[in-house]
């Protein structure tokens, strides 16, 4: 459920809203947590969380495109296959890794 929420649209705020109607709450907590619910809840809104756990490609457009705090795709995308390699980038305080947001202050940005 995390991974459906974390890389969700819009489209799951109808599941959110059924499920709380089916009397879901508290969900973090297993004790509270009703699967059963929740199928129903994606059941009724016409949507698949397998959808939204699928492996997405670097072209595809994403819920969370629309927001700009200026880190560019790009920089994520290297940032990605970086990871992939296990190589880690250096403290961007030290060395700027050219990511496009704003910059520490008194740091050394050269964006
Ligand atoms: S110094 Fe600024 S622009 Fe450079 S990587 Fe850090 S946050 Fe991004």
């Amino acid at each position: 459920m995390e991974g459906v929420f974390a890389r969700g649209d819009r489209r799951l705020s109808k599941v959110i809203e059924l499920a709380v109607s089916k009397g879901c709450k508290f969900d973090a907590w297993d004790e509270y947590f009703d699967k059963g619910a929740w199928d129903e809840a994606f059941k009724e809104a016409g949507l698949d969380p397998k959808f939204y756990r699928r492996e997405r490609s670097y072209d595809e457009i994403l819920p969370w495109d629309v927001i700009d705090i200026g880190v560019s795709k790009k920089f994520f995308i290297n940032e990605n296959e970086k990871a992939k390699q296990a190589i880690v980038t250096q403290n961007c305080r030290e060395k700027c890794a050219g990511c496009g947001a704003a910059c520490f202050e008194g740091g050394i940005c050269h964006e």
